[in-house]
């Protein structure tokens, strides 16, 4: 399921291929039971240029200065390619925006969990949807504050996206791995320096992954994604893999070095 990096992948894509090129047409493909912009919103954008991007946790954005933004949500399985007008058509395009010279933008959903639409403002749709901070961006000391203050488990603080915008399972079982942290340690029983190691963990995770374009392929052998099997050994110390139940996700651990308190 795509989480931020996939996001913030498709985000660059847009930024590198798509700003600054007038919108001559919008084309949809079989999109039964999709929620995409209806006729008059597509109207609204012809003839108007993309000029920024923007992301925010799993939320994916593009627009101009006083013109409407775009809103992306790849839902299970969506991706976007920005292509040549002459390029072979991928498969399960819904939604393609056409730019003067011959760029094409396609928004790819094969499950058609993902969604379009225009909003006015990014401010509000963040506020209206009660996200916390991006997990990008977010500083320490906010880190802190919002997951380091939690009563419950922190790999549930991790994942919820009132105190932190788009860390997913994969990413939350990959930072606690790397800073020695058992899923269902109480996040506030953990000391200033492990939660300041944790926020550093959770960026560098996210991070690299945005790195490789999302292609976890690429990612180092001793990551825990390529290792999510219980009975697996460790890779940081000598320990095995263990999987559990925490905040009603399966998270993968190593019950040897990762530590409650
Ligand atoms: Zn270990």
């Amino acid at each position: 399921m795509p989480e931020l990096p996939e996001a913030e992948a498709a985000r660059q894509r847009i930024e590198r291929g798509a700003l600054n090129r007038t919108i001559e047409e919008i084309t949809l493909g079989e999109v039964s039971h999709m929620d995409l912009p209806d006729e008059d919103d597509r109207a609204r954008l012809i003839g108007t240029q993309f000029t920024r991007t923007h992301r925010h946790g799993k939320y994916i954005f593009a627009g101009s200065k006083d013109g409407p933004w775009l809103h992306i949500h790849l839902g299970m399985a969506g991706s976007i390619r920005v292509l040549d007008a002459s390029q072979d058509l991928p498969d399960y395009v819904r939604f393609s925006v056409h730019f003067e010279g011959g760029s094409v933008l396609h928004f790819r959903d094969p499950r058609k969990f993902g969604h379009i639409e225009l909003i006015e403002d990014v401010d509000d749709f963040v506020s209206e949807k009660g996200l916390g901070p991006d997990a990008l961006t977010i500083g320490d000391n906010a880190f802190s504050q919002s997951v380091g203050a939690t009563k419950g488990a922190v790999k549930s603080a991790l994942l919820s996206q009132k105190k932190l915008a788009g860390v997913g399972n994969l990413w939350a079982d990959e930072a606690l791995y790397r800073s020695g942290i058992a899923p269902d340690a109480r996040a506030v029983d953990l000391s200033p320096d492990r939660v300041r190691n944790l926020h550093k963990a959770v960026l560098e995770t996210l991070q690299a992954v945005v790195d490789t374009g999302a292609s976890y392929e690429k990612l180092p052998q001793e990551w825990l994604i390529h290792h999510r099997e219980a009975g697996d050994a460790c890779t940081i110390c000598d320990g095995t893999i263990d999987k559990k139940t925490v905040g009603g996700r399966t998270s993968y651990f190593c019950p040897n070095h990762q530590k409650t308190a």
